[in-house]
């Protein structure tokens, strides 16, 4: 782009996680025009690192959050909706364990302590069959089934489970491949007009007569600038420095950052339900089928400092995970067992409370005029109110600007989840009988890649040969060409940990050649 180049936007979202590209589609889908940028690739801070949940958070009722358990329990069938080929239901299997206690600063710990002091700290049975009533009652379910108790002893969700767990409710919340929600908010916007500007990191932004003038570099290192009647900082973990560094403004606002981990191992069981442990501290730990022959257990919370530091699972997290785990399981796991670890930071408003798991996960945004253009400040938030919170800066927006504009999201497919949820499996089938010879596994893991896409993405493919390169795992030059072209894919990393998790199945030979075949067409580019 020449440097001299300029360009007028009503809005500029800095942050291309899931809250900048959910604000993005909504804003260009209501007419205004619209400019996000993202200095590394979509989804690339905490928006891919997540537990990929659409959850209305059940602990969060021990911290009498009410009204973000019932949003995010409602949003849960909207966003299954809207994106049926990347999100799902899943039941997770709470095994009863009387020894598991409370955190000690939850209000429903403090009550519960006066009230029963002889439980000391035990969380009774029948207040989790309250709390399941409850996630049942406030979640408006007409896809997801309710809470049911399960006999361990008989049902197989029993058979991984050490002897001594005998008792279980069953409950429902949802699957999410996070990194492609954040991609699919991304592409509809740009189909809906917005300017999306990838691996530019807004440098500056300074007021100017009323607008901000905002600087940019791409990865190129050239400099460019635009303009704009109003920021927003979708930062995440980076917020305070987009505030105090970026847009230099004086700002009471703070977030906390804390890194949560993951680790991925062996598939650890046969069956397709989830389990959720309650630990001794009052923490709780997902077990969840992931990528079909894998398990996906996390996850901790411990505090991380600096920025510059890539968020990373430590030794401890691990040994923290695999004790914890091994609290249920029948057969222990260890490290051989893993394969893979990531880590996200939750970006948190800094609310005054003391512990993490208090700290509110509730969206926050606070607009700052005190620049004399306005910026929107967004804190923390989940994947699964991104869609509601995309909604609510609309509104400040529209109050900023003057403006009527209408919510429209809530019915609204994203690219690809053209479909009802049913229609996934014909969906499939069909794709089966235009490409016989992919297998099985590559057929569905490209309906969750792509959903409705795959019509068009292999229209003209009628060989195996008519998909170029071939890089092992179902994966071949021709996919890897139209995510270079559609979704802005510059490196093998962006593919196999973003696009889809392929990262988990290629070799390092193989992940070379790829890299090597990415590379030879980005530097043309
Ligand atoms: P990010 O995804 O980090 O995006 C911010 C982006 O801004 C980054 O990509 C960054 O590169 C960019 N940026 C920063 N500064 C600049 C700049 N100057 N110029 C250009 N770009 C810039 N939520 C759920 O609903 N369900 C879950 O199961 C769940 N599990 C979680 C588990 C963990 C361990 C963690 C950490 C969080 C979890 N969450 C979950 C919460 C959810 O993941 C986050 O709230 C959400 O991803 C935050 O999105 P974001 O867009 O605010 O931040």
């Amino acid at each position: 782009m020449n440097s001299s180049e300029r360009k007028d936007y009503d809005i500029f979202i800095i942050g291309g996680g899931i809250n900048g590209a959910g604000i993005a589609r909504d804003g260009a889908g209501r007419g205004y025009s619209v400019a996000l940028a993202e200095m590394n690739d979509f989804a690339s801070g905490t928006s891919s690192a997540s537990t990929k949940l659409f959850h209305g958070g059940l602990r969060y009722l021990e911290f009498f959050k009410f009204k973000l358990v019932r949003e995010a329990l409602i949003e849960r069938e909207v966003l299954l909706k809207a994106s049926p080929h990347i999100s799902w239901p899943m039941r997770f299997v709470l095994p009863l364990n009387p020894e598991m206690r409370f955190e000690r600063d939850t209000p429903t710990s403090r009550l519960l302590v006066r009230l029963m002091p002889w439980m000391k700290g035990r969380r009774p049975t029948w207040l989790i069959r309250l709390g399941l009533f409850l996630y049942d009652f406030l979640g408006r379910r007409n896809i997801l089934i309710g809470t049911a108790a399960v006999d361990l002893k008989k049902n197989q969700v029993g058979a991984p489970l050490q002897d001594k767990y005998s008792k279980a409710y069953e409950y429902s919340d949802c699957w999410v491949e996070d990194s492609r929600l954040t991609l699919l908010n991304i592409i509809d916007a740009q189909q809906r007009g917005a300017k999306i500007y990838a691996r530019t990191k807004v440098m500056s932004a300074v007021q100017q007569r009323g607008l901000w003038k905002i600087e940019l570099k791409d990865e190129k290192e050239n400099t460019f600038y635009c303009r704009a009647k109003l920021l927003i900082n979708a930062g995440g973990p980076w917020v305070e420095d987009v505030i105090q560094i970026v847009s230099q403004l004086q700002s009471k606002e703070k977030v906390r950052l804390f890194r949560g981990s993951h680790i991925v191992t062996r598939k650890l069981y046969e069956h397709e339900k989830c389990y959720f442990f309650q630990g001794k501290d009052g923490r709780i730990l997902f077990v969840i089928p992931y990528e079909e022959d894998f398990t996906l257990i996390g996850t901790t919370d411990a505090e991380h400092n600096s920025l510059s530091v890539k968020p990373k699972c430590s030794d401890a997290e691990i040994d923290y995970i695999i004790a914890f785990a091994n609290i249920y399981f029948k057969k222990n796991i260890s490290r051989d067992d893993i394969i893979w670890t990531y880590s996200g930071i939750r970006p948190l408003y800094d609310d005054g409370t003391i512990s993490v798991s208090a700290a509110t996960r509730d969206y926050v945004v606070k607009p700052n005029s005190s620049a004399g253009a306005p910026i929107l400040n967004i804190f923390g938030g989940k994947i699964t109110t991104y869609r509601k919170l995309a909604e609510s800066v609309l509104e400040e927006i529209d109050q900023i600007m003057c403006n009527t504009t209408d919510p429209w999201t809530a019915d609204a497919p994203l690219p690809g989840g053209e479909i009802s949820i049913e229609g996934v499996i014909k969906l499939r089938e069909d794709l089966a009988v235009q490409l016989p010879f992919l297998d099985e596994f590559t057929i569905r893991r490209l309906i969750r890649q792509y959903g409705t896409q795959c019509a068009s993405i292999f229209s003209n493919i009628n060989s195996v040969e008519d998909l170029s390169d071939y890089f092992g795992h179902g994966l071949f030059a021709h996919e890897i060409d139209w995510a270079i072209a559609n979704e802005w894919v510059r490196s093998a990393e962006d593919f196999l940990w973003r696009r889809s998790k392929l990262g988990l199945r290629l070799n390092q030979s193989q992940v070379r050649c790829l890299e090597n075949y990415i590379k030879s067409f980005v530097v043309n580019m």
